[in-house]
């Protein structure tokens, strides 16, 4: 890694290793660095200064070479139902959100992957955004790790589960979100269980080739909404490259590798896939693999012109799917007052 005369990297685009040779070449001892390191990963240090068992000579020395691009919590709202989302300024000014999602058991951080998105889905309010850019592993990482504060601070609870249904596609920032989960699970980092994590996705299947060939241990959900090609392109622009029919290929690769459950999320429109045929075509889909059905709640965003199916498309589904033994459950939003459910992400505060 190269820097510009003058320009100071950031600290944690470095590896343990790096940072050792770094040490080294200042005459100073490697072990140094296995000390910054948990300073800044396990203990989510802000600034040099906070790294009191190094002496002064060391914090100066890092200050001048390095900067600590930490993610600033800028507001923070609470729902009435306890959900809390945070507004997160990065250290270029762009800002992301991330959602603290509270129940009797557990707590759920919803972090976002990218400032933005690029994919269009017609009914969220993220795709309103430009795709600004890639977010970096520790502002993935930072994002947590702020929520696991917020839930010990606020609810005296462990953080349980962590969810990649924020701003983004994490597939479309695949390296960056694999480099934040590895130090989310580490034991140098938030030591997390890798299967209390879920990554969501569109559904790009060579890239869920990937992560079935790269072994990752993490849950996969897939934001379905249509299992009929032309209504699913008519929603979700992906589907034109990216058809049914290479998602289940896909799938299928992946459940062979990873043999967990995949899950589903799925909004019933009005007028749009609350047919019975529509719900034909899901459990048609649903045999592909084993996996579980989410029904979700759709949360109207300005100027939408999509309107939530009534409780009897949401009962079809939930009868059809259900007697052929696929679990369905009709998932309620949380944080719906303050902006924060399901794509509604959209830097309104
Ligand atoms: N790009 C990834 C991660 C975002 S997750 C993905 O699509 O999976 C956000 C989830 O909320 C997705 O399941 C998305 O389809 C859903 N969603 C988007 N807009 C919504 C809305 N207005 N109401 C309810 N769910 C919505």
């Amino acid at each position: 890694m190269v820097a510009e005369p003058g320009a100071k990297r950031d600290i944690r685009k470095l590896q343990l290793t790096e940072l050792k040779e770094f040490f080294v070449a200042h005459g100073d001892k490697a072990f140094r660095a296995q000390q910054v390191h948990e300073w800044l990963w396990k203990k989510s240090a802000k600034d040099f200064d906070a790294m009191t068992n190094l002496s002064l000579a060391t914090r100066q020395l890092l200050q001048e070479h390095f900067t600590i691009n930490h993610i600033q919590v800028d507001t923070m709202q609470q729902s009435a139902d306890g959900t809390i989302k945070n507004a997160v300024k990065l250290h270029d000014g762009l800002v992301v959100e991330s959602v603290l999602i509270p129940t009797e058991k557990r707590i759920t951080a919803c972090v976002s992957s990218q400032v933005g998105c690029s994919l269009g889905c017609k009914f969220c309010a993220t795709a309103r955004l430009k795709r600004m850019r890639n977010l970096n592993p520790d502002e993935i990482y930072d994002q947590v790790a702020a929520i696991r504060q917020q839930s010990e601070l606020f609810f005296g609870r462990p953080l349980t589960n962590i969810v990649f249904m924020g701003m983004g596609e994490p597939l479309l920032n695949y390296n960056n979100v694999i480099a934040a989960i590895d130090k989310i699970t580490s034991p140098h980092g938030l030591n997390m269980a890798a299967k209390r994590l879920t990554v969501s996705t569109v559904g790009i299947a060579k890239m869920i080739i990937k992560m079935a060939d790269d072994g990752v241990k993490f849950n996969l959900a897939v934001s379905l909404h249509a299992a009929l090609n032309p209504t699913r392109s008519s929603i979700m622009p992906i589907n034109d490259t990216n058809t049914l029919e290479d998602l289940a290929e896909a799938l299928k690769y992946w459940y062979a590798k990873r043999k967990r459950k995949v899950t589903y999320e799925y909004v019933v429109w009005e007028g749009i896939n609350d047919k019975p045929s529509d719900a034909e075509a899901l459990l048609k889909f649903c045999k592909h693999v084993p996996c579980k059905v989410n029904l979700i709640e759709y949360n109207p965003i300005e100027d939408g012109e999509f309107r939530q199916a009534g409780d009897a498309a949401l009962q079809m589904y939930q009868h059809l799917l259900e007697s052929n033994g696929i679990t369905t459950r009709i998932r309620k939003s949380r944080g719906k007052d303050i902006d924060a459910a399901c794509g509604q992400l959209a830097n309104k505060t």
